[in-house]
This record gives C-alpha cells, sequence and structure tokens, in this order.
C-alpha cells in the first residue's frame, strides 16, 4: 500500500475504480500501471492471468479524453469484455469480422462523434488504411496492444500482424501505448520491447503466483476413476477443464464422464465448427459445466469461474502446464489443479522424443523441457517452489496450498533396489519393459520368461523384498529421472542410460519417493449446486437462491452469469445479507450501474429468504437449463430421419458412440430394432456365434478378445446390439 498521500490522478483513479468496478482498493501493481498511463507514459506490463490486466487499461481509458484503442486478437474474448463493461455502464464497443457491416458502420460511427470510451479491435483491422484515417480524426486515449507476446516468433502464438503493431509508435507518437501479457520469458519480452518501441518506458513485472490455485499430482493407477473420485469431491456444479492427449481420449472421457451423471462435454478440433462453438458458449453461458478437450480448448476463453483443472494426459511442457492449470480459478477463489501420472505416461513421453526426427538442436531443447516437466512432477519438495523457480522467480516458501505442502512424501534410500532394477534390465539385454523386468525381479516363473531362460539369471528373484506396485513405482522415477530410456526403436523396451553406470558402481546413493500408500477416502463434500465448499449453511442457502436469480438475469440478457456479478460478490453478498442499498453497495464488485440495475432484485430476494423458517428451504427451482444429454440430442436426429452414419457425421462423433447411444434408446423403449440393427442376419450369426465360443452371454458388452476373435471385422456398436439381440 502506498504510505505518502495519493496525488490527484491516483484519488481520480480510486474513484472510478469504486464507481464503476464496484472495488474500493487496487491490487498488485495496478494502480502504478495506472498512474503511468494517465500521465500519458508508456508502459510493459507482464502479469499473471487472473492478476487484473484489464483494468490497468480501462481506467486510464476512462480518466483520459478521447477513446482507448484495445488490440486483441482474440474474438471471444473481445465480446466478453465488452459485455462486461457494458454491463457496468461504459461505453465500450469491439470491430471485428464477426460483426455485420451495418453494425461496424455504427460503430465507426459512434468512434468519430466521441461517442466511445473503449474500443477493441483485431490487429488488422487496426492496420487497414482507411480505419487509421478514422483514428487519424477520433480524439485517442491510449493504444492498449494486449496478447502481446503475440509478437514475438520465440511465443506460442506468433501473429504477423503484430508485429506490424510498431506503426503506432511512428503515427501516434504522443499516444500512450500499454503493451500487456501474461507470459513473461526474457527473449519474448524483448522482442515486444523492440517491435512496440518501449525502450524508454518501465516494466511492471508481477509475481507469477497464482496462490488460489492448489496443484495435486497423483501416481496413476486407473485415470478415468481418479478422476471421477477428484471431481466428485468438488463442490457440486464446479466447472472444470479435463485436458487429455488424443481427440480418442477426450470423447471416451466426456463419455465416461456423462455415463456417470456428470454434465460433461467433448471439444477437440476434429468437431465441426458449430459443435465447438456450442460447447464453449454452453462452457460460459450455464454453470458447472466440465469439458474434456485437447489443447486446442482454452485460448480465449475468459471465464473467471472455471474451479478446476484437471490432466489425465501429462502436458507438453511446464509452460503448457503452467498456461492450462492457469485457467482454474482467475476470480481468485480457490480451485485445484489436478494431475494423475504413472509409468506408461512416463515411458511413452520419453519415447516419443526419443523417436522424434527432429534436428538436434530443438531435440536437445525439448529434452530438457521435459526433464523439468517430469522433475516437477517426481519432486519431494513444495510444487510452488518448483514451478515459480523454472519461471526465475526465486526463493519463495513452501506455499501449504500443494499436495506435497500437505503431505509430504516419505523418501528412502533406494540405491539398492535401483541397482537391481538398472541390472535386470541390462542383464536381459535391455530390451524389456519395466513389466517383463518386474517379473524377474520378483521370481515370476511366466512362460515368456522361460522361454528366454531369464529365471536362470542371477537376478531372478532378487527383488522380492518388494511389492509389485512398490517396483512400478521405482522403475516410473528411475524412466523419470533418466536412467532408464525407452529404446530407440520403439518395441518398449527400457534401455539404462549413461547415467546409470556411476549408480550402479555405487558412486553415490538415489533418494526416490516412497510409493505414497493409498489414502482412506476423504469424505464426500455435499455435492450442493453452488457450493463454494465453506459456506455456513446460512449463507449457503443465500447464495443458492442469489445464484439462481443471478441465472436467470444473465439468461434474460444473453451474457455468462459471472458478468452479472462474479462469485466472489455473490459469495460476500451471501455473507452478509445486506438489508438496503447502502450496505449492497459496500460489498467489492457492486458499481453504481450494478446497483441500479440488480440492486433491489437482489435485496428482494434476500428479505425473502429472511422470512422463511430456518428449516424450510426456499422454493426457488434452478431456472431450467438445457440438459446436456448426449443421448437425447442423438434422439432428437434419429427423429429427423438420420442412421447411425449421418448422426456420426453430423455430431463429429464416432459411430461406435452413437451406436451407444441408439442402444441405450433402445433399451429404454425410444427407437426400434429397425433403428439399431445395421447387420445381415448372417453377420447377426456369426458375431454370437463368436461370442458363445468365448463362453460370453446375452446383453454382455462386446469385448476387445470379441473383436480380436472377429478378426476386427466389426465395430462396438455393432457387436454390442448383436449381444444384446441375441
Ligand atoms: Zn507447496
Amino acid at each position: 500500500m502506498l504510505n505518502h498521500a495519493h496525488s490527484p490522478s491516483q484519488t481520480a483513479a480510486l474513484k472510478t475504480l469504486s464507481r464503476v468496478f464496484g472495488y474500493d482498493q487496487f491490487r498488485g501493481q495496478q494502480a502504478e500501471v495506472i498512474e503511468t498511463a494517465v500521465q500519458g507514459k508508456n508502459a510493459l506490463v507482464l502479469m499473471p492471468t487472473g492478476g487484473g490486466k484489464s483494468v490497468c487499461y480501462q481506467i486510464p481509458a476512462l480518466l483520459r479524453d478521447g477513446v482507448g484503442i484495445v488490440v486483441s486478437p482474440l474474438l471471444a474474448l473481445m465480446k466478453d469484455q465488452v459485455d462486461t463493461l457494458c454491463e457496468l455502464g461504459v461505453r465500450a464497443q469491439f470491430l471485428n469480422s464477426s460483426l455485420s457491416l451495418q453494425d461496424q458502420r455504427q460503430v465507426e460511427q459512434d468512434l468519430q462523434n466521441g461517442k466511445l470510451d473503449l474500443l477493441y479491435v483485431a490487429p488488422e483491422r487496426l492496420l487497414n488504411a482507411n480505419f487509421l484515417n478514422l483514428l487519424d480524426q477520433a480524439p485517442l486515449a491510449l493504444f492498449a496492444i494486449d496478447e502481446a507476446h503475440c509478437v514475438s516468433q520465440w511465443g506460442h502464438d506468433f501473429r504477423p500482424e503484430y508485429q506490424q503493431l510498431g506503426l503506432l509508435a511512428q503515427r501516434y507518437p504522443h499516444i500512450p501505448r500499454m503493451a500487456l501479457t501474461a507470459t513473461a520469458d526474457e527473449r519474448t519480452r524483448a522482442d515486444i520491447i523492440q517491435v512496440l518501441g518501449l525502450q524508454n518506458a518501465p516494466t511492471f513485472l508481477s509475481s507469477f503466483d497464482r496462490p488460489n490455485i492448489r496443484y495435486t499430482i497423483t501416481e496413476k493407477d486407473n485415470g478415468r476413476k481418479q478422476l471421477l473420485d477428484f471431481i466428485q469431491q468438488q463442490p457440486e456444479g464446479s466447472a472444470g477443464i479435463v485436458y487429455c492427449l488424443s481427440r480418442k481420449r477426450v470423447e471416451e472421457t466426456a463419455e465416461f464422464l456423462q455415463s456417470k451423471g456428470l454434465p460433461a462435454l467433448a471439444y477437440h478440433a476434429g468437431l465441426p465448427q458449430a459443435e465447438r462453438i456450442r460447447v464453449q458458449e454452453e462452457f460460459l453461458y450455464e454453470e458447472g459445466r466440465i469439458v474434456c478437450a485437447t489443447v486446442a480448448f482454452g485460448m480465449g476463453i475468459d471465464k473467471p469461474n472455471v474451479r478446476f483443472v484437471a490432466h489425465l494426459d501429462l502436458p507438453k511442457s511446464l509452460e503448457g502446464y503452467y498456461q492450462e492449470t492457469g485457467r482454474a480459478g482467475r476470480d481468485g477463489l480457490p480451485s485445484e489443479a489436478w494431475m494423475a501420472y504413472g509409468l506408461g505416461d512416463v515411458v511413452s513421453v520419453r519415447r516419443m522424443l526419443a523417436m522424434s526426427d527432429a534436428p538436434p538442436e530443438v531435440k536437445r531443447i525439448e529434452a530438457g523441457k521435459l526433464d523439468a516437466l517430469l522433475a516437477y512432477c517426481e519432486t519431494a519438495s513444495c510444487r510452488r517452489q518448483v514451478l515459480l523457480t523454472y519461471f526465475s522467480e526465486f526463493g519463495t516458501q513452501p506455499c501449504g496450498n500443494c499436495d506435497i505442502c500437505s503431505n509430504p512424501p516419505q523418501t528412502w534410500n533406494a540405491t539398492v533396489a535401483a541397482q537391481k532394477a538398472l541390472s535386470a534390465a541390462i542383464r536381459t539385454g535391455n530390451r524389456f519393459g519395466a513389466a517383463y523386468l518386474v517379473d524377474v525381479l520378483l521370481g515370476t516363473e511366466t512362460d515368456k520368461i522361460k522361454q528366454f531362460g531369464h529365471h536362470e539369471l542371477p537376478t531372478f528373484g532378487v527383488g522380492q523384498d518388494l511389492s509389485e506396485p512398490a517396483w512400478r513405482n521405482v522403475f516410473r522415477q528411475l524412466v523419470a529421472l533418466g536412467y532408464l530410456l525407452p529404446d530407440v526403436e520403439g518395441y518398449g523396451g527400457l534401455v539404462a542410460g549413461e547415467k546409470a553406470r556411476d549408480l550402479l558402481k555405487g558412486k553415490y546413493t538415489l533418494e526416490l519417493r516412497e510409493l505414497a500408500l493409498p489414502k482412506a477416502k476423504a469424505a464426500k463434500k455435499d455435492r450442493a449446486i453452488g457450493k463454494a465448499s465453506d459456506l455456513p449453511i446460512e449463507a449457503q442457502r443465500r447464495f443458492d437462491a442469489l445464484r439462481a436469480l443471478r441465472l436467470s438475469f444473465a439468461q434474460a440478457q444473453k451474457v455468462p452469469p459471472y458478468i452479472i456479478f462474479n462469485d466472489a460478490t455473490l459469495r460476500d453478498i451471501a455473507v452478509i445479507d445486506p438489508s438496503h442499498l447502502g450496505e449492497l453497495k459496500l460489498i467489492s464488485g457492486v458499481g453504481e450501474q450494478k446497483l441500479a440495475r440488480y440492486g433491489q432484485a437482489f435485496l428482494d430476494r434476500l428479505a425473502e429468504i429472511r422470512a422463511l423458517p430456518a428449516d424450510q428451504t426456499p422454493d426457488y427451482a434452478e431456472p431450467t437449463l438445457e440438459k446436456v444429454d448426449t443421448v437425447t440430442a442423438t434422439l432428437e436426429l434419429v427423429n429427423r430421419g438420420l442412421n447411425r452414419a449421418q448422426i456420426a457425421e453430423h455430431r463429429g462423433l464416432a459411430e461406435d458412440t452413437i451406436g451407444s447411444h441408439l442402444l441405450k434408446l433402445y433399451q429404454a423403449n425410444e427407437v426400434t430394432k429397425h433403428e439399431i440393427l445395421f447387420l445381415e442376419p448372417d453377420e447377426l450369426k456369426e458375431i454370437q456365434a463368436a461370442a458363445k465360443e468365448l463362453k460370453m452371454k446375452a446383453k454382455q458388452t462386446a469385448s476387445k478378445a470379441l473383436k480380436e476373435a472377429l478378426n476386427h471385422k466389426y465395430g462396438y456398436a455393432d457387436m454390442n446390439v448383436a449381444l444384446w439381440l441375441w
């Protein structure tokens, strides 16, 4: 906090913050950044996601004469910001290709007539000669260049148009320029300064820590089941993102969660654009959706109340992990970053790298990034410290808000065990995978081991002091730490690497993490809608009722609910239970415009609850949400006369997936046999005969063995139909 008297511009900034945005103090470096821009100076602002970047240019734009021009590459984000500002009573518009020509004209006229406080434009629009001519005539408050890392070819989002934004410095030398980004690496930073001409501008670098996000990495045994347990421990109505590596995994995971009654959606680049837009909108406009997605999902998603981000597969790098997990908790409320990771993941990422035919220089960088990621997964010290150190923020203390801090893993001297594991790999010729090597160590006489004569090795059975899971744990860490490497040919074997030699010679000792004992299951939290996990019962009752009211306003105005009031504000209202407008106005996030527009309705709702007996649940039905029922969506298409293949194409889902919907519908008497059966009579018999051979029974679910027995001739959908009709 500043301990000297506020300058006039600081006082004005605070007043605007309170009147328009409803907050009574600035966070972090916001005040200094705003002061710089209000005084007409340039600035480079590096702030993490959710750090309150946009206020840094919005307030100076309101305080200075003229319009603030905001350059942003993301159409969805522009719309979201403009919606938010309009709700606050700020005159904001955007100009991009999603508007009709007529609407574009209107915005341009508003610009000319000085009717705008803020105008969001795509970079290609800004560079357009006609638009520049318009700007020449308009009074300008400032230029804000958001996502400024797009100027850099080193960054992950390079955009050629951004490189031409240097013209702003030449054409409008007296208008302040503010570049903002959440990417802090030094090479990118240097590029931004050079391209945008910010050589003499101050740099505001905030800590990249996201203290409200809790980091947890759990050892994977049955990933989907673990994911389900994790989600079920979140308060009900928690919106989240589940990242998976492949499209197939995305679809399978979404289906699995749906089958458990969760409102899950699938998103990947292979879906038709209309479906991708629908999923995005449902995620934004409804409460508590869970999107299973590849990394294609998230760019430009500005939803502040994403309560968890889960990784079911390893991300590409720590940068990717930090960016993806950073989409949780932008509203500052407690949020979770959860990942399940196991031996199979380590082996497969190491193998992918080994088999990559990228140039050696690139491969070396990738190897370094992978080592950092795996070290993070395997760390025995605070995860936040490891992350921040990686991003060059040193000297932080253990955070108390990660799995390691709350439950420090035991380490043990694993030198001898590691030597046994390495020698098992070497003595069997560096060509077998972990499962085989564990069998050798445990002395399990499998046919394969006898066939190779490995039951006669001195290493055979020397590992009986550890359990099978404990050995897998040792192998995972040895691969993660680079003592064992996957074979380059890709046969799945593990090879003792260079690093192994000194360890085998006993030149140093190796500490490994102990296998975490399966913990007694945490008691499931009550998945009551909207429960932000720790509200007292009375406040929770109010929160639920207010949330329903918020959703009905949001639906009426066709904006996401958080634009009406965000979760933090709604929680405060529920806790404080104000009884008049003056009291409501004091709550963070309640500005003048919102007070005028919604204040009385929220007070009335609170008064109604106050009048109810304590044991009576208020009778506010959640406004009917459009149910994400993927099976019903399929039924609608059946009723429109589409067959299985057509539905699959229309919905961008696998035909097997649609087949499973159809079978469910048939079981519920919603469709006819004719609509699920796409097999000839002899094909039907062939499947049933093969199932009989495998001693399967009618109505069982088709197995992989059945598929193999039929030489992969049929899909699961057809086999399941045949089994059901048997
Ligand atoms: Zn920690």
